[in-house]
């Protein structure tokens, strides 16, 4: 079967949520995806900032088949190695104290959300606690996350949403101060915008912000889901700003493509938050998911993964500079690291996307007509130039 057959049956069976690219993939090796007629396509989005070590990496699925051939799954009424040993190398590389495994972002979210506002419940023995929370964010689309994510197409139909939420204005101090109240209990922001069109947050801004939060007793969450785990150089993009959070949250490249996410408290978070009975799960942290974390981490360290993005991206910031003064329609490039956006003016992201498609690149939209870098971290400089050549004849 061809593309177009297989996609018609799909259409027949699969909720219509998405308007998919047409394309069936069938495989990947490195950075190299393949579709069921054999086209090959360089990767620049890795499944939404997943797939950090790219396709087919080798010793990444004898961990999994190892772990596959012992055991699957035994649920959270019982210890497993993998678990601790994953929850380990979370603390460790975060230096924060406790984790809990979600299975995907936005679970991720719901925990950190509901985290803060049992610490703050402990402290004050009051319900009503609120959340101020980024205009242009995104944070997942269950409804607590969705409560937190700053777009009103998003939310729209699906009010009332949970209460108790404010919005300020990302990089903007003044707008966070105003809408903090006697009761608010944790802010929360991605550190870099990724869905927002891929905006860092100024140092400034976020030392202003957990100034805010020392002094009254805040919590302040860091959403890393997408650029954390090695994509902007340092495990988790908060690092390089000396800013640390009370609550972390993590998913996306954090088992690699298989589906984990985690939150993790700091130790005043941990030592008076959620108790025995205040959350769980039935698969969080199975010893699959928990094989793939260990895993990332061990391939991340082994292979420098974190220094290899320190030294790659320079090249790939210059190569999109590069494209932004060659062409009058890109107005800016923004990003940390292999994070990077594209500011699009007077012509529509989605066609480039398509073009792009056709000439075998794979890249993403993200925002307001942004083009949206995101790649595997293993990519090398010859790709940088292959993903230039193939992105210009796009345009
Ligand atoms: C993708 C994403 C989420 C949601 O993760 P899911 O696994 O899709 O639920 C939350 N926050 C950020 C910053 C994300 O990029």
């Amino acid at each position: 079967m061809n593309n177009s057959e297989y996609i018609e049956r799909a259409e027949q069976v699969l909720l219509h949520t998405y308007n998919r690219f047409p394309v069936v993939l069938e495989k990947g090796r490195g950075v190299w995806l393949e579709d069921v007629e054999g086209k090959k396509y360089l990767d620049f989005g890795a499944g939404i900032a997943v797939c950090a070590l790219g396709y087919g990496d080798e010793e990444y699925q004898k961990a999994l088949e190892s772990q596959i051939s012992k055991i699957l799954h035994i649920s959270n009424l019982y210890y497993s190695i993998p678990l601790t040993e994953a929850a380990e190398k979370l603390v460790k590389a975060s230096g924060m104290s406790r984790v809990f495994f979600t299975n995907s972002g936005a679970e991720a979210i719901e925990g950190a959300i509901k985290a803060a506002r049992k610490y703050a419940y402990a402290r004050d023995g009051r319900t009503g606690h609120e959340i101020i929370a980024m205009e242009h964010s995104f944070h997942g689309r269950s409804i607590g996350a969705l409560s937190v994510t700053g777009n009103d197409h998003y939310q729209e139909p699906f009010r009332p949403l949970m209460g108790g939420v404010r919005f300020a204005r990302f990089n903007d101090l003044e707008s966070v101060k105003e809408q903090v109240t006697e009761n608010t209990c944790a802010i929360i922001l991605e550190t870099v915008q990724g869905e927002g069109g891929i905006f860092p947050a100024d140092p400034g801004f976020l030392k202003g912000i957990k100034k805010i939060c020392e002094e009254r007793d805040i919590l302040l969450i860091l959403d890393e889901i997408q650029c954390g785990m090695g994509r902007t150089g340092s495990w988790f993009a908060w690092q390089q700003y000396g800013v640390e959070p009370d609550i972390m949250t993590c998913a996306k490249a954090l088992g690699c493509g298989v589906p984990v996410g985690a939150f993790v408290l700091n130790e005043k978070t941990a030592g008076a938050s959620l108790a025995p009975g205040d959350h769980g799960t039935t698969y969080g942290g199975n010893p699959l998911a928990c094989a793939a974390v260990l895993a990332v981490f061990d391939l991340f360290e082994q292979r420098g993964i974190l220094s290899h993005v320190r030294e790659t991206a320079p090249y790939l910031e210059q190569k999109l500079d590069e494209l932004v003064k060659k062409y009058d329609f890109l107005k800016e490039r923004r990003g940390m690291g292999l994070m990077q956006g594209l500011q699009v003016e007077e012509r529509p992201v989605g066609e480039i996307l398509q073009n792009a498609l056709k000439n075998g690149l794979i890249v993403l939209s993200a925002g307001e007509n942004v083009l949206r870098f995101v790649p595997p971290l293993i990519i090398t400089k010859d790709h940088i130039d292959e993903m230039i050549r193939r992105l210009e004849s796009s345009f």
